[in-house]
């Protein structure tokens, strides 16, 4: 299991952030990513292996953080093994069907196998960028990876 971070922007994922058991780095990166595609980027998703179903205190200061860097709202996502929570304009709202990318980032997150593997899988083919530099996202400093992946096309405008 480890913490998956993905930015959403309506039928793309624009990134894909691979952290581990505990935390995803934060990286320069991440936040170019956001600043770059702040006007289409409709919702940030990411796991919590350990299974806290709410926003922890360093969810809520980085999501205040981002919407006030990008000056707009967006909808945010946990994700656990078996569950899901969907806020959007501050409040915890309750969605009808899963949203498309939610297998996806399960599989990842909590995919079973050695650690990486199904990133690995997918880095195989697909476009990926490494960095040995940490980098900003959810939560601590640890091995980080950003795949461009192969779930949706990403486009450079
Ligand atoms: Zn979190």
């Amino acid at each position: 299991m480890r913490e998956v971070c993905f930015i959403i922007a309506g039928e793309q994922i624009l990134g894909i952030y691979v952290g581990s058991r505990l935390a995803i780095p934060d990286s320069r990166d991440r936040w170019q990513v956001i600043w770059k595609h702040r006007k289409k980027i409709t919702e940030i998703a990411h796991t919590h292996p350990g299974g806290l179903l709410r926003f922890s205190e360093t969810d809520l200061t980085t999501m205040e953080a981002v919407e006030s860097g990008i000056g707009r709202r967006l909808a945010w996502s946990i994700v656990t093994s078996d569950g899901y929570l969907f806020q959007s304009g501050a409040r915890i709202k309750v969605r009808l069907e899963d949203p498309w990318w939610l297998e996806s980032l399960r599989e990842l997150s909590f995919g079973s196998g050695p650690e990486m593997t199904n990133a690995e899988r997918i880095a195989t083919s697909s476009h990926v960028v490494n960095s040995a530099e940490p980098t900003p996202t959810c939560h601590g400093i640890v091995k980080r990876r950003r795949i461009h992946s192969s779930f949706s096309a990403l486009r450079e405008d």
